[in-house]
């Protein structure tokens, strides 16, 4: 494989990672290193610059204090943006994935948010907390997904995306749809961490970040994810 060494950003965990989110971090790492590449994982801090070097950057939710400063930080930083322009993959979950839109809502009021994505958030009639589950836009080939969501924001897709997924259970970004993408980058409502319970979105990823198809990738035993996935669409089915 092309790559020696996949530099994976694991951003400001200081501030955004609730609901075992840094979990996907270490499902990729596995999932790389299973496969002979060398990882550097880089845990940065809200008051350390992003590198521009990585390969894959991941964010992961917070509550609204900490998310609107992480928004703060990430615009005067700078390098997620240009991460993004520059086609490498990004995983954004929940807070992080409201932020990465033109606006998002936070401590009662509309904070403005880095416009990777098309799409902006406000404030949905309740609190969306519980398993959410989808069928994933075909084209990304990774079947149906499965995760926790608890949040407070609804998430409005402009023209420029499509959404990750749609929903089966859960609410996700309003009911309907949930998650989004373009690119190379993506935003889910999924915790559980997402990667963990999806480990074919955790290679779609890789894939993009090596440069490859994901039906290239060595396979793995997949033989407990599958085990995980297959609980909690069976909790899912039993609860409807
Ligand atoms: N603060 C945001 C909301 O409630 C995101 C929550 C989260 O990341 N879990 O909508």
């Amino acid at each position: 494989m092309a790559l020696s060494t996949l530099r994976i950003v694991w951003l400001y965990p200081d501030l955004l990672s609730t609901y075992g989110d840094r979990g996907n971090l270490l499902v990729l790492a596995h999932r790389a290193r299973a496969r002979g590449i060398d990882v550097e994982p880089m845990q940065i801090r809200s008051d350390q610059h992003i590198p521009h070097t990585a390969d894959i950057y991941l964010i992961g939710g917070g509550e609204d204090g900490p998310q609107a400063v992480a928004a703060d930080r990430l615009l005067q930083d700078g390098a997620l943006s240009r991460a993004a322009e520059a086609g490498k993959p990004i995983l954004a979950i929940c807070a992080g994935y409201q932020l990465l839109g033109a606006s998002f809502y936070a401590n009662g009021r509309a904070y403005e948010g880095l416009n990777i994505l098309d799409l902006r958030s406000d404030r949905g009639p309740s609190r969306a907390v519980g398993e959410i589950a989808g069928e994933a836009a075909p084209q990304l080939g990774i079947g149906p997904i499965t995760g926790f969501e608890n949040h407070g924001g609804r998430t409005h897709l402009g023209e420029a995306v499509q959404p990750l997924a749609r929903v089966t259970a859960g609410v996700g970004n309003d009911g309907a749809t949930e998650g989004a993408w373009a690119g190379h980058v993506i935003g889910t409502y999924m915790h559980g961490p997402g990667l963990a319970r999806n480990p074919k979105l955790a290679d779609l990823l890789l894939a993009w970040a090596v440069g490859v198809n994901p039906a290239q990738l060595p396979p793995l035993d997949d033989t407990w994810p599958e085990r995980l996935r297959h609980e909690r669409f069976a909790a899912l089915s039993a609860s409807q």
